[in-house]
């Protein structure tokens, strides 16, 4: 994903790394950016296999 202050790009999984030790850890629907500390929305699960459906439908 991207940051949308600062323009870094990302993977989910570093930026929820950085939200371990807050109440909320796991079940919140924010990503904070590794570079800058924002917190992002993420990309909820419909639009990610939105967008997994649709590469694949490129492929062919
Ligand atoms: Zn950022």
């Amino acid at each position: 994903m991207k940051c949308p202050l600062c323009g870094n790009i990302f993977q989910e999984a570093d930026a929820e790394a950085s939200c371990q030790g807050c109440p909320m850890a796991g079940g919140c629907h924010m990503v904070k950016c590794p570079n800058c500390g924002y917190d992002v929305v993420k990309e909820p699960k419909l639009i990610k296999a939105l967008k997994a459906w649709r590469r694949k439908g490129n492929g062919n």
